[in-house]
């Protein structure tokens, strides 16, 4: 359905969201006039020619069912809001497919993921992530999951050039790698890149737990573990590292805020 330039007005739109059904909605937003849409010609697309798209709203369709199926009253609940009280930061990577492999439901497990696992201090978005998670959520743990067969951790390993924005994106796996070279370069190559994707997850741990954000939540009695995980994907298994931070008795006073 293109855009027409009907005459409806901002309010009208805000109006039909909070008093119609969806459908009806979605009738008033296609036909509310955009300032974009001079220039962006927006359209209905015909997903029925990608079934590799369309069968995401089969497969959505089937998973409304089968919920139903066995909780009637599930989606009322579930529009209510969440209560996840894990922090899941992780890699884009499409495998890492966190309800899945770790057996759990829609809204256990509040997600961050970017390419690589790799926290900044800069990261605008993980960090809106993260003090939403921490101040609103109220969550008990994060758990920062790397996972071997990582191209984010190849890439930074190989140290050939892929484009400048992701050359400069992996410069922490890179230094990492720069560390432990001497070690990592004997081992078997897989087997070197699967410690340096364990290493990488303990950096972003040591990164997250020196921010203020989470020590003034420490300060307050919060009680918040960190951990770092490692998905294997040649077994479908998920390790614990055994490199957990559980507040500010683990940092060495370097690393403290006075907070
Ligand atoms: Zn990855």
């Amino acid at each position: 359905m293109k855009f027409t330039a009907l005459k409806a007005s901002k309010l009208a739109v805000l109006t039909a969201l909070a008093s119609s059904a969806l459908g009806d909605v979605f009738d008033t937003i296609n036909t509310y006039p955009l300032a974009t849409d001079s220039v962006v010609l927006g359209h209905e697309f015909n997903y029925a020619s990608d079934n590799n798209v369309n069968r995401l709203f089969q497969g959505n369709k089937q998973w409304v069912q089968q919920v139903k199926s066995q909780d009637p009253n599930f989606f009322q609940k579930f529009a209510r809001g969440e209560d996840p009280k894990i922090m899941w930061i992780g890699c884009s990577d499409s495998r890492e497919a966190v309800e899945s492999i770790t057996g759990t439901k829609p809204g256990e497990v509040f997600v961050h993921r970017n390419f690589g696992n790799i926290f900044f201090e800069d990261d605008l978005n993980l960090l809106s992530a993260l003090d939403y998670a921490i101040n609103h959520l109220e969550v008990n743990h994060i758990v920062i999951t790397a996972h071997t067969h990582c191209n984010a951790i190849k890439y930074a390993l190989d140290r050939n050039p892929v484009s400048d924005l992701i050359d400069n994106w992996l410069r922490r796996p890179q230094s990492v790698y720069t560390d432990f070279r001497n070690s990592v370069d004997r081992l078997d190559k897989t087997f070197g890149e699967g410690v340096i994707s364990i290493f990488n997850a303990h950096q972003s741990l040591h990164h997250l737990v020196r921010t203020s954000l989470i020590q003034k939540a420490w300060k307050r009695g919060r009680k918040i573990a960190v951990h770092a995980w490692l998905f294997d994907m040649d077994t479908g298994y998920l390790h614990d590292t055994k490199f957990s931070v559980a507040g500010p008795q683990d940092l060495d006073p370097r690393a403290r805020w006075n907070v």
